[in-house]
């Protein structure tokens, strides 16, 4: 079968990989020389290429977003009981590795303009912990489906505590705050090269820092802690986190067609606002004032009260027609696995859970034709009438 097609019977996702062109030359060029593992000239090129495009002075290729998380807080030196605050509105991923580590969670909940950390709750969250003399190692912030979150103010308040920030970029790479590309204002940024992330290497990740002494150091945890010495020595534990030179091939072609990429995500999502934004009771994520948002999922809410569905009439009626959409990311705060985590509200009423109740992330593939799109909206247009 054709990919890519508009054929209707084919499976519409939120958002599936979605090839430049150039990537199987990369992959070729390591076929040709034999350069078939975790380490060579692609990997070399594309931790080159990509900290170039993110402004920062230096990136660690690894095998996953999570790792690079996993990564930064190890070379933070989190350790067993430390406290680490992070967003609740975001992917399991976002937070997994602070269990790695045996440190405790610490989750903070979203503000209405961005959807992300509340410096109002993060403000909280630090009085609380300063009081008991037990400031986190590291705060986690994540820019959610694209959008930045408030930087400034979250900085500034880390600042003041000195506490390092990891920025959890997996979903915003492309996307900029106030003019700077996203993912390079932590000590530490991360990105995700997952099969649904706006560029992919079917799996894979990236630490970024503009401290090139810690990237020397993840890459010297990734590659199992290998000292200098014929004889395999070790003077720490390591991991095995490094990406192949085959997939950095693939992540080197698909950086070229990244920006691109970004103008079809926002033009996917000026077309559900087209279609959608003169309904009474439905609204779009913002894109907060000095952000650029690289729109990686379309993101909106639901007036339940207003227009009588819940999201999950909307998402099942797609289902039907074999389109995927989703709730927005349900907290972490909420999660089983997390249910003991200590949170921290933006004010009496709690945010993320609203979006949570009300958010539903619509089809963003950059791969999905017009047709496509509209016979989307049409569906959506025929659940709220
Ligand atoms: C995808 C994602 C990750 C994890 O990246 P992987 O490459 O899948 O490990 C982390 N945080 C957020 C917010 C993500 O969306």
């Amino acid at each position: 079968m054709e990919k890519n097609s508009s054929n209707s019977k084919q499976k519409l996702y939120l958002s599936s990989p979605h090839m430049g062109g150039n990537e199987q030359l990369y992959v070729q060029e390591a076929f040709d020389s034999n350069w078939i593992a975790p380490l060579g000239p692609n990997v070399n090129k594309f931790e080159e290429e990509l900290a170039n495009y993110a402004g920062v002075n230096a990136a660690s290729a690894l095998s996953s977003g999570t790792a690079a998380i996993h990564l930064a807080l190890r070379l933070l030196g989190v350790q067993e009981g430390d406290k680490v605050f992070c967003s609740t509105l975001t992917f399991v991923a976002s937070a997994n590795p602070i269990m790695y580590q045996a440190a405790e969670p610490i989750f903070i909940d979203s503000e209405p303009e961005t959807w992300n950390i509340s410096p109002v709750a993060l403000k909280n969250a630090f009085d609380d912990s300063y009081k008991k003399g037990e400031l986190p190692k590291a705060v986690i912030v994540v820019n959610l489906y694209g959008q930045s979150a408030k930087l400034d103010e979250i900085l500034d308040i880390c600042e003041q505590y000195e506490v390092p920030v990891i920025e959890d970029a997996a979903e915003s790479l492309g996307s900029s705050y106030k003019g700077q590309k996203s993912g390079s204002f932590g000590h530490f940024g991360i990105y995700s090269f997952n099969g649904n992330k706006i560029i992919t290497t079917s799996g894979g990740g990236m630490l970024v820092s503009n401290d090139e002494e810690a990237i020397k150091q993840s890459r010297f945890l990734a590659a199992q802690a290998r000292d200098n010495a014929l004889h395999y020595q070790h003077s720490t534990y390591g991991y095995n986190y490094r990406m192949s030179n085959i997939l950095a091939g693939v992540g080197r072609g698909q950086l070229e067609v990244l920006d691109l990429r970004v103008e079809q995500k926002r033009s996917i999502f000026n077309r559900y606002v087209e279609g959608l934004n003169h309904i009474e009771g439905i609204e779009f994520m913002p894109e907060l004032e000095g952000t650029f948002s690289n729109r990686w999922l379309t993101a909106c809410l639901i007036d339940r009260e207003k227009l009588q569905v819940n999201p999950s009439d909307i998402i099942g009626a797609l289902a039907e027609e074999n389109i995927e959409a989703r709730p927005v990311w349900k907290p972490l705060h909420m999660q089983p696995a997390y249910e003991q985590s200590m949170f921290f509200p933006h004010d009496s009423q709690i945010v993320s859970e609203d979006l949570f109740a009300r958010g539903i992330c619509l089809p963003s593939g950059t791969n999905m034709s017009v047709e496509d799109q509209n016979r989307v909206i049409e569906i959506i247009k025929k659940v709220l009438n």
